[in-house]
């Protein structure tokens, strides 16, 4: 970002964002350098995507954060995706270099971060994945980068879940890679031996379509094992309460929430992100949600 301290925009694009956590602790990152960067929902439908991307080039832009149901469909109109973002299919963060937009994905590095903070890691690990879209995605890579052991990915949707494996095959080096079916008897099977269980579905996420709901029969649930859920709304999840119940390690979406912004300020900023600060600011909203 130049010096010029005229007055310039970032934002969120996706729909809904009626309840995007983002415009809070963004504008409190940009407000903590005292940078004249005004952070706002873009809610956008389909049919103009385009030409609010196209709007990002203008200079009075920062760039902008991605959200479902957009990670995909902004591919297309970027100059540039990055690595990450290419390894991922998805794109969570679009950078505006002097007209140029540049994609990137910080999901990953927000998960490895948020697993990191709370002491675990991927390596070694027989995980399971509820969930075969963008979040999953973001978690399958940061797991394969981490060496875990097998990540199985569980979806409604099998055909997705192969997809997803297929793409990821040619990361995978030594881990087995493999999907099942989001059924009692297929979970029956595969919870005893997993070390980690991750939750990258809607399921049990405040203002979505299935609030208050765990994508987990809670006795299916070892006690011995680490459940993430990167739903962050509400921060104590029913599958996070049931698994604590059964004597199993937590960790919940926030953190990952804040780790993958900080990453997305820092790529605008090229400054440190005053994490600290972004998580005080989520913590106080999700409490007003
Ligand atoms: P997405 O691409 O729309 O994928 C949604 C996933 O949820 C799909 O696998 C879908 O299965 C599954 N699903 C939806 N309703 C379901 C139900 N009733 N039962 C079982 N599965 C269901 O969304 P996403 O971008 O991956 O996001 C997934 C979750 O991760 C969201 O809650 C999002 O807020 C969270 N997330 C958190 C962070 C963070 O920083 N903490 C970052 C990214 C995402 P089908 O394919 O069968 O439809």
């Amino acid at each position: 970002m130049g010096s010029s301290r005229r007055a310039r925009i970032a934002g969120i694009i996706g729909y809904p964002l009626k309840h995007s956590l983002s415009p809070v602790f963004q504008q409190a990152a940009f407000d903590f350098y005292g940078m004249p960067v005004r952070y706002e929902a873009w809610e956008t439908l389909r049919e103009n995507l385009a030409h609010v991307i196209g709007g990002l080039r203008d200079d009075s832009c920062v760039g902008a954060n991605v959200t479902m149901p957009y990670k995909e469909a902004v591919v297309p109109y970027l100059d540039d995706v990055d690595a990450d973002a290419v390894e991922i299919g998805a794109v969570n963060t679009i950078v505006n270099r002097e007209g140029r937009l540049l994609g990137f994905n910080t999901d990953a590095e927000g998960f490895a971060r948020s697993l990191a903070e709370a002491g675990y890691t991927g390596a070694d690990k027989t995980v399971v994945v509820l969930g075969a879209g963008g979040a999953a995605r973001a978690v399958g890579v940061s797991l394969l980068r981490m060496g875990a052991n097998s990540i199985t990915f569980v979806n409604r949707d099998r055909s997705r879940a192969q997809r997803l494996v297929d793409d990821l095959s040619r990361l995978s080096g030594d881990c087995d890679l493999a999907i099942g079916d989001h059924d009692r008897i297929t979970l029956g099977g595969l919870l005893p031996r997993c070390d980690v269980i991750v939750n990258a579905t809607t399921v049990g996420m405040k203002h979505g379509q299935a609030p208050d709901r765990s994508p987990l029969p809670a006795d299916l649930i070892p006690s011995d094992a680490l459940v993430v859920d990167l739903v962050y709304n509400p921060p104590l999840t029913r599958l996070l309460a049931e698994a604590s119940e059964r004597g199993a390690r937590v960790v919940n979406g926030v953190s990952m929430l804040v780790y993958q912004g900080a990453a997305s300020f820092e790529l605008w900023t090229g400054k440190r992100a005053p994490v600290g600060l972004m998580l005080e600011r989520v913590l106080e909203a999700l409490k007003k949600t």
